[in-house]
């Protein structure tokens, strides 16, 4: 799968107004600030797909990244924001979990998680959904150059116990855009989804 071939198609404003649900798809999430732009712009070597600057608290969209005619990376909202009124995030938070169920399209799930302060609680309700839901799940623990070599493997190793409560096919890998750790072993399981 060429990456580098990403662009952007749309922004949805929700959930059901979305591309048509057909072909295939891997949906991106993460807390707010967890590296998710970085990881999408490094994914596809592309600085500016997934703008890095974004107004804390505002209502964000959906982005939309076609790689060819039938396959799509989506981009979803950084949750977790303080700023966000409470009635906001549960309704994001009910849509996201239809998301997951429902969309036929969705082949995997990328879960963004600073490595310095992993699995908070709206993670781990991400990771529950997507085991309910069947639906693979690749970890990323971002932003791995903050910590050292060794650090940074027992944190990849705690979270990999820590997340077998889930049963679900959940892979924890380690991820840095900065120094581009893990971006080739990320870039597989993507393409393993894109082409199942
Ligand atoms: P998003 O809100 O999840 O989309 O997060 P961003 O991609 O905008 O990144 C949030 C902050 O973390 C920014 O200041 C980035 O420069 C920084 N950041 C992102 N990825 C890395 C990384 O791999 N290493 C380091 N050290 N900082 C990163």
């Amino acid at each position: 799968i060429n990456f580098n071939s990403a662009r952007f198609i749309t922004s949805a404003p929700d959930i059901s107004q979305m591309p048509p649900d057909t072909g295939v798809e891997i949906a991106f999430a993460g807390r707010s600030n967890a590296g998710k732009s970085s990881a999408l712009n490094t994914i596809t070597q592309q600085k500016s797909l997934a703008r890095i600057s974004k107004t804390p608290g505002r209502t964000q969209l959906i982005n939309v990244f076609e790689l060819s005619a039938d396959k799509r990376l989506i981009d979803l909202p950084g949750y977790g924001y303080a700023k966000v009124p409470q009635e906001m995030k549960q309704k994001w938070q009910a849509a996201l979990s239809i998301y997951l169920q429902k969309r036929e399209s969705l082949k995997g799930l990328v879960v963004l998680m600073d490595i310095r302060h992993p699995l908070k609680d709206i993670d781990q309700q991400l990771l529950e959904w997507a085991s309910e839901s069947s639906l693979p799940v690749l970890a990323l623990l971002t932003k791995s150059d903050k910590l050292k070599p060794g650090p940074r493997n027992s944190e990849v190793l705690r979270v990999r116990e820590a997340v077998k409560v889930y049963g679900g096919d959940i892979r924890v890998e380690s991820f840095s855009s900065l120094k581009g750790l893990g971006v080739d072993r990320a870039k597989e399981v993507l393409s393993a989804w894109l082409l199942e």
